[in-house]
């Protein structure tokens, strides 16, 4: 399985109507290998037109596809399910190939996604209702579950299948169409992803791709349209709130999974092996480019030495290279502008007081490569404190008190999780209440996992995704009051 096949083996146009389409005046747009800045391909750049005749579809598809046995719409995400685990070495290499992560972890991808699809499929048949006595004695209340209705989805670069697979599992269960936008940056993932669902057996219309270097302009009138009944959104909290302002225009449903800026608490009591294991996953976990990834470490002072010096020894030792070759932890970042960002924030706090113990230079050659750094004794008014580092980056601090750790693990805008370090119970349940945080990750550096309800609070978003609380993002209750 050669690169260039894996790349040429994947649909480069818009996935209408269960049909593969050029887009209109043939116009298309490059993706590159982040680990070299080449170009690994071109794929169809959608207008505004191919934007609503891709809504025009997800419309058509929507009566016939709520009518169709929850049973089936299940088969077709365990069809699809199956079809990824088979594939997964192929879909990895291209996983790679455009986000630039290493192999291991878009292996470990392709399942993640492949699992929500799994986990939907259960659910698809667990949509339920209900029947009550009204108070009165006289009537009776029905309660079902319909599905929302055609659903807009967008979907961000640093996890091109899984943030895709999160949103179309329980659309489908639930029985909405779809039109979903990719990432400008990792279009192909999803393109790949599209055909296994239509391969899986989904009918025509039911999903629709447009891949388009103009995000704004092909979904503000997707938007603003009226048919559409429900936004779902991953990336950043800007652009997160700007589609907020949109959709209430004409009151769509909306599900925001936003940036994140997730403190790591690391107390004396700790178990200290754990906490730099799970400091590890919690940091280098897709590169560091990951909503979830700890940006901001606070230690208490018993342990901070000994931790500062046992995570430079671990992040010292992680080879940096693209992501194909073995070993590779450290893969590129997305882009040239990721690495100005990354740098100019370790530079800001570097002014500002922060050592560096290791990393933190400048990487010759080809690619958007930045190594794996520890800075400690990081100032609160370092701008990394307030904004996402998304990068391979640790920052230090250390505090005293209990009190002192939980307003420095708050004192942020987001609210996506928070991970602690402790083998107190009781400080481990107090803490974990007083983090204000969608998610806790107590005494382990991951918390994604499909069954599980993901998601933020404060400016880290709205609604859930996964778990049995997934599903009811796609689903409106609907009462029918009945006279006896
Ligand atoms: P982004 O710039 O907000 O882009 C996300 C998606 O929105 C992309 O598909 C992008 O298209 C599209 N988009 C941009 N402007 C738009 C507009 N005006 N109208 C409609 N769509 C628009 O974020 P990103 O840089 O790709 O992703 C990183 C961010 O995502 C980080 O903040 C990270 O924390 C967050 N994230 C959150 C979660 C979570 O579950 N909470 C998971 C993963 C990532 P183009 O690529 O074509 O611009």
């Amino acid at each position: 399985m050669s690169e260039s096949s894996v790349v040429d083996g994947v649909a480069k146009d818009l996935f209408i109507g269960g049909k593969w389409v050029a887009a209109s005046g043939g116009r298309s747009f490059a993706v590159h290998d982040p680990s070299t800045g080449q170009r690994l391909c071109e794929v169809a750049d959608a207008s505004p037109a191919d934007g609503k005749a891709a809504l025009d579809a997800a419309v058509a598809a929507q009566p016939g596809f709520a009518a169709m046995p929850p049973r089936e719409r299940g088969e077709i995400l365990r069809r699809a399910y199956e079809i990824l685990l088979a594939r997964n070495e192929e879909l990895a290499l291209l996983m790679t190939l455009e986000m630039g992560k290493p192999l291991a972890e878009a292996r470990g991808e392709v399942a993640y996604a492949a699992e929500f699809f799994r986990w939907f499929a259960e659910e698809a048949v667990r949509i339920d209702g209900g029947y009550a006595v009204a108070p009165n004695g006289n009537g009776r209340f029905l309660i079902t579950k319909q599905p929302v209705g055609p659903t807009l989805l967008i979907t961000p670069w640093n996890f091109p299948m899984a943030m895709g697979g999160r949103k179309l599992g329980p659309a489908i269960a639930a029985g909405c169409t779809v039109v979903i936008k990719p990432a400008e940056q990792t279009p192909l993932s999803m393109l790949a992803l599209a055909g296994v669902l239509a391969e899986a057996g989904l009918p025509d219309g039911v999903l629709n791709v447009v891949t388009t270097s103009d995000a704004g302009a092909v979904m503000e009138p997707l938007i603003r349209d009226g048919r559409a009944r429900k936004l779902s959104f991953t990336g950043s909290t800007a652009v997160g709130r700007k589609l907020l302002e949109q959709c209430a225009e004409k009151v769509l449903r909306t599900s925001l999974e936003l940036g994140g800026n997730a403190p790591f608490l690391v107390f004396d009591d700790a178990d200290l092996d754990a906490a730099v294991d799970g400091a590890m996953q919690a940091k280098m976990r897709n590169i560091g480019e990951a909503c979830t990834a700890a940006n901001r470490f606070y230690v208490q002072r018993g342990v901070y030495d000994e931790f500062a010096r046992r995570l430079t020894e671990r992040m010292a030792a992680q080879k940096m290279g693209r992501g194909t070759e073995d070993g590779v932890v450290v893969g590129p970042l997305i882009d040239d502008d990721a690495v100005r960002k990354v740098r100019e924030l370790v530079a800001d706090a570097v002014d500002r007081g922060a050592r560096v113990l290791t990393g933190g230079s400048e990487v010759d050659g080809p690619g958007h490569f930045y190594p794996a750094t520890v800075l400690v004794d990081v100032p609160r008014d370092a701008r990394m404190s307030d904004e996402e580092i998304f990068g391979p980056v640790a920052p230090i601090s250390v505090f005293d008190t209990e009190d002192e750790a939980v307003a420095a693990a708050n004192d942020t805008e987001y609210g996506l999780v928070s991970y602690l370090f402790t083998n107190d119970v009781k400080r481990a349940l107090r803490v974990s209440e007083r983090l204000e945080a969608g998610m806790i990750g107590l005494n382990q550096g991951i918390v994604s996992n499909p069954a599980a309800p993901f998601g933020g609070i404060k400016q880290s978003g709205l609604g859930r995704e996964g778990g049995t609380v997934g599903i009811e993002e796609f689903l409106e209750t609907k009462y029918i009051a009945v006279s006896l």
